[in-house]
């Protein structure tokens, strides 16, 4: 009765079990499939693991460039969708070997809450009832289905999970949603040889990024071939047909990647749990508006990414066990990656928002506030280790800098491998540094984070 029960082993739920069992409290966490959630499962690894062969198979062909002569280079689809099955295998192995190191009860089963008191939450699984003092809810999330006829019980849709399981290429693709899932797919089927189409309803591909960065990817996309639709709205599907705004487009399969929603799978108990717009209400502890009821992860519906599920999972162990340092999630460093090709990798505020802040806070327009910030850009080619393993590209990277306090706001890039090195922009954002101190950091030489000093 005495113990944490998680439901979900997910980057939240296995993070949680593994911290709150070292601390030495009892855990029972629940899942339903496999350790490791969709990120190791059905999304982050399986999906890097399979863009990685199709990046070595591209780079293969385009050699030449480096002085490197091919011929006959070629793939098998079926083995890179091996690999990426062995990958997925070897690290969920990991995640249930950490958790048995420290004495974890994992159950295998679907969960259920059964009914909750102040005092206790009842969960049922297997047949099996539990009595545990609190419960941390970390479900994850689900793919999106959106009500555009055509789409449900049609055998040309895949979601991102149908995607990753195929075992072979598609003959071609049109891919609804040009957010973040949308624009790997689109990289892992064009580095193949597979004729992309993307359909994005917004004006611009990836709208929640900073779109100087988004607007190079874009363009270098087009000219490499992949066919992007923006402002584009899909009316209906029609077997491998995709109606839209914009005319109709037929393709072998058609990914639907319009984002994600909370999963409150088994949580029909918790009738006066605080919801908002399908998502778990946390506070900055992650405690919900239950005594006992904690959440983390893509059910809280804060930013759905891994990174940000394990940290939440931290906060909300250390609030449950009164060990946490009054220290709240700073939402505001969280570093992000799209694995394209190049890749862009961001963290803190981006131009948009900036500006937007400070329009919304001093009553003015874009051009009268346009002084209160600095934007510092450079190409990626100010580097030279970027230079010496980036024929023929540009890249960039941006800085916002708020021009009185002069600390550092955000830092977006684009150019292979960015991804590497945000976490040194995450740093200083996260610390609130100013461009003084962060230029006593010393970056090492060559390697392309030296950007990052560069605009300093
Ligand atoms: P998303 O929100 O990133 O993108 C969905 C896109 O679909 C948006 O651009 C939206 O405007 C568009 N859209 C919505 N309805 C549409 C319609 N009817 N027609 C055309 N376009 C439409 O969601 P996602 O790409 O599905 O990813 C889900 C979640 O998983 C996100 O929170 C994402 O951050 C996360 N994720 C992260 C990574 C990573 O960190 N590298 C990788 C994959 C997924």
């Amino acid at each position: 009765m005495n113990f944490l029960a998680i439901i979900g082993g997910g980057p939240a739920g296995y993070t949680a079990a593994e911290i709150a069992s070292k601390a030495g409290k009892d855990v029972v966490l629940f899942e339903q499939t496999a350790l490791g959630g969709t990120c190791l499962n059905v999304g982050c690894i399986p999906t890097k693991t399979l863009l990685y062969g199709a990046k070595q198979y591209f780079n293969a062909k385009n050699a030449a460039k480096y002085g490197v002569t091919t011929s006959d280079v070629s793939f098998d689809y079926a083995k890179m969708a091996q690999r990426k099955t062995k990958v997925v295998r070897k690290l969920v192995a990991g995640i249930k070997q950490r958790l048995n190191n420290e004495h974890c009860t994992v159950v295998n089963g679907a969960a259920e809450v059964v009914s909750r008191t102040d005092e206790k939450v009842v969960i049922r699984c297997n047949e099996q009832e539990f009595e545990a003092e609190n419960l941390l809810i970390c479900t994850g999330s689900v793919n999106f289905v959106p009500p555009i006829s055509g789409v449900k019980d049609n055998p040309a849709v895949w979601d991102s999970t149908a995607a990753l399981a195929a075992t072979a290429l598609p003959e071609s693709i049109v891919i609804v949603g040009g957010g973040v899932i949308g624009m790997e797919f689109a990289t892992l089927y064009h580095e193949l040889g597979v004729p992309v189409t993307v359909i994005e309803a917004m004006p611009a591909i990836l709208p929640n990024l900073d779109q100087e960065v988004v607007g190079i990817l874009r363009e270098k996309y087009q000219k490499a071939g992949i066919n992007i639709l923006t402002e584009t709205k899909v009316l209906a599907l029609q077997g491998n047909e995709v109606q839209t705004t914009n005319g109709t487009f037929s393709a072998e399969r058609i990914l639907i990647s319009v984002g994600r929603r909370a999963n409150l799978q088994g949580l029909d108990a918790l009738s006066d749990l605080e919801l908002n717009r399908g998502a778990i209400v946390v506070d900055d502890f992650m405690k919900t508006n239950l005594p006992n009821v904690y959440a983390a992860g893509d059910v809280t519906g804060k930013i759905m990414l891994a990174h940000v599920a394990s940290r939440q999972a931290e906060v909300a162990v250390g609030r449950m066990l009164k060990q946490l340092p009054l220290q709240r999630i700073a939402y505001n460093a969280i570093p992000s990656v799209v694995y394209t090709n190049p890749e862009i990798a961001c963290v803190g505020m981006s131009e948009q928002e900036v500006s937007r802040f400070y329009q919304d806070m001093e009553g003015k327009s874009a051009e009268e506030v346009r002084d209160k910030y600095e934007v510092r850009t450079l190409p990626m080619t100010y580097s030279g280790r970027f230079v010496a393993e980036n024929e023929g590209e540009t890249g960039l990277c941006k800085m916002l800098i708020d021009k009185r306090q002069q600390t550092v706001l955000g830092v977006h890039m684009i150019g292979n491998p960015c991804s590497e090195f945000v976490a040194a922009a995450s740093f200083a954002v996260r610390m609130g540094y100013t461009v003084s101190e962060f230029k006593q950091v010393v970056f090492p030489h060559p390697t392309v984070s030296e950007i990052l000093k560069e605009l300093l």
